[in-house]
């Protein structure tokens, strides 16, 4: 059986894949921060399931997490915050913790589960950037830029990691209804819609379907790719 490592899998985009990667028939362990209600509800409706308390941008609870599980075929880099509001009135905290969730938390793992994929000589890293990281958006710069350093981040390892064995890609979900856009009024909603050629929202199913895609077979000759999902909206 086949070790998938969802970071942020206890709500939103993270817990559709949890859920797909365990109809799928691997084992799911399910990386959480705050959320722990959420991540023991959804490890008891799994099959072969484990939740696991670590905030990806502390590299000590990272490296004890992969002490834990130190046998991952493929980890999906999905834990992520966000920042909204003009750029230069955003606060240092808020700018840091940013930075150190979306992009060294990403950083880290990935770091920290290389050595034993390229051991095995086999391994898939999926790492869920944004569409604002393709195209940028107003009122979410730190944002933007910490998905667009996803986007060359995958890129790059892609290369330096074919050779062993790995595939690394990347998933750039749209508009996902999900918390992190519970701040969107119903008039901001319609105006998104409005711009979406298939006139709908994301769903957290949506990404999961592509990231399970990735992760598996059909998918074995992708790799450094960039896979916008998100409706036909850029
Ligand atoms: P969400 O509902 O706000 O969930 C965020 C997830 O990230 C939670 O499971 C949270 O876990 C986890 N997380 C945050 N900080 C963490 C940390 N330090 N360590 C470990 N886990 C942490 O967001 P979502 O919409 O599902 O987003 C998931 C990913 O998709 C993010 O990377 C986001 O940037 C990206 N994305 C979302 C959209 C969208 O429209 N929703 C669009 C493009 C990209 P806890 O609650 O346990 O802390």
């Amino acid at each position: 059986m086949k070790t998938v490592l969802v970071t942020g899998g206890s709500r939103g985009i993270g817990k559709a894949i949890c859920e797909s990667f365990s109809a799928a028939g691997y084992f799911v362990v399910i990386n959480y921060n705050k959320s722990e209600k959420e991540a023991v509800a959804l490890c008891k409706s799994l099959k072969n399931a484990v939740a696991y308390k670590a905030d990806v941008s502390k590299k000590d609870e990272v490296a004890a997490m992969l002490t834990a599980f130190p046998d991952i075929d493929v980890l999906v880099n999905n834990a992520g915050v966000s920042l909204f509001g003009v750029f230069h009135g955003a606060n240092d905290e808020d700018i840091r913790r940013l930075y150190e969730v979306n992009l060294f938390g990403t950083l880290n793992i990935s770091r920290a589960v290389l050595p034993s994929m390229i051991r095995k000589k086999s391994g898939v890293i999926i790492n869920i950037s944004s569409v604002w990281g393709e195209c940028g958006a107003s009122c979410e710069v730190d944002y933007s830029a910490s998905k667009a350093a996803i986007i060359g981040f995958t890129r790059a390892l892609a290369k330096e990691a074919g050779p062993s064995g790995i595939r690394v890609n990347c998933v750039c979900p749209g508009v996902i209804n999900t918390d992190m856009n519970a701040r969107l009024s119903i008039e901001e909603t319609e105006s998104l819609v409005e711009n979406i050629p298939l006139e709908r929202l994301g769903t957290p199913q949506d990404v999961a379907n592509s990231v399970l895609f990735l992760a598996g077979d059909r998918a074995e000759y992708i790799t450094g790719a960039v896979l916008s999902v998100n409706g036909g909206f850029y």
